[in-house]
């Protein structure tokens, strides 16, 4: 993959450790952490915050088997889970790479080879994957029957744990304590992720599911306290021209110069991530000064309105920073920080400090 040069990702390590520490508070005595990981750790890079992470949780998750894989080249030592159906094409590759398969239907006890670690999956109430509870007892003596493959864990996944007072997540609790009744007592049993983790009280099995709340957001509307984002973004100024009053900018011409100023370009657009829904919502920062992102933003452009500032070319400019966040994102948007994060180009270099 290339790597481009309009922009800079930066990942702050010890910001990761310490949303990592502001989220053990919540764990009972036994609970282990498992640190989801997919989507290239939401935007952040799988390999450097699983490095940082690996000598403190006790298991990773990934999505895609691609994913575990790569963790493992890079030396990463922990038990790694991987959430998606597994493919007949790649079975082998679990057991090879050392990674815990998904079983969540009767046919992939099939699918995967003879000596294959898997965590059993079951819906409690996501509708997405899983067995239905009420083929636990069945799913049981499948797991007997099946010895030469090793069940070391079973879980399912909360649909409403994003917010607090949720009943729903009473009734998938409930179900999902029910369904753990019939496998061992050693396995490895999760259920929550972050808002399952900080938002309720309920007993959290032997591990915990975390991902959103270790990059320093909360999961839905909510804040969690202490939590703090871990990654920035910043750009340059490609250019900066003088504008005359009533000048347009952009496609459509709709945003018109509201005196004479200065203009300045931006090399980041819709295709970096910048969604062009975010057209005249969002501030951007350069020495501290906040500075309104203006005329629709374009696949590798966009602008901004400096009034009669003028700034050299090349002059460093935040998009994503404390002040102004994912979260804040999002909210523009009608949608979740996850969603901001992971569209970010994975070609823009992710730089990490600390
Ligand atoms: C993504 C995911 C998580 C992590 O959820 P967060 O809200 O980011 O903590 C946990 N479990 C499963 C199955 C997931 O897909």
């Amino acid at each position: 993959m290339i790597q481009k040069s309009n922009a800079v990702v930066q990942v702050d390590r010890s910001l990761l450790q310490k949303n990592f520490q502001t989220l053990s508070q919540f764990l009972d005595n036994q609970t282990r952490i498992m640190a989801v990981v997919k989507a290239d750790a939401y935007g952040h890079g799988a390999v450097e915050v699983a490095k940082a992470l690996d000598p403190h949780v006790g298991a990773f998750a990934v999505n895609a088997i691609q994913e575990g894989i790569e963790l493992r080249e890079h030396d990463i030592t922990k038990p790694i889970l991987v959430f998606e159906v597994p493919q007949q094409a790649l079975a082998t590759q679990y057991r090879i790479h050392n990674l815990t398969a998904t079983i969540s239907s009767r046919e992939h006890f099939e699918w995967v080879p003879n000596g294959t670690s898997y965590h059993l999956n079951f819906d409690t109430g996501m509708g997405r994957l899983g067995f239905q509870p009420i083929e636990a007892e069945e799913i049981a003596a499948l797991v007997e029957d099946r010895g030469e493959l090793f069940c070391t864990g079973i879980y399912s996944h909360f649909a409403t744990a994003h917010e607090p007072g949720s009943a729903f997540v009473a009734e998938q609790h409930k179900l999902f304590k029910e369904i753990r009744s019939h496998f061992p007592e050693n396995l490895a049993a999760h259920i929550a992720n972050t808002g399952g983790t900080a938002f309720y009280d309920t007993n959290q099995f032997n591990m915990v599911r975390l991902g959103i709340g270790l990059y320093g957001y909360a999961p839905g509307e909510v804040a969690i306290e202490g939590l703090e984002p871990i990654l920035s973004w910043r750009t340059h100024l490609a250019q900066v021209k003088a504008i005359q009053k009533e000048q347009t900018v952009s496609y459509g011409a709709e945003w018109e110069a509201p005196g004479e100023g200065y203009l300045g370009i931006l090399p980041i657009g819709y295709s970096d991530g910048l969604k062009r829904n975010l057209t005249g919502k969002i501030p951007v920062r350069i020495n501290g000064k906040e500075y309104e992102a203006v005329g629709t933003i374009t696949m590798n452009y966009s602008m901004i309105y400096l009034g009669e500032d003028y700034y050299e070319t090349g002059t460093e400019v935040e998009l994503l920073y404390p002040e102004s966040t994912a979260y804040d994102w999002a909210q523009k948007l009608k949608t979740i920080p996850y969603e901001i994060l992971t569209s970010i180009d994975p070609r823009i270099p992710r730089k990490y400090v600390n």
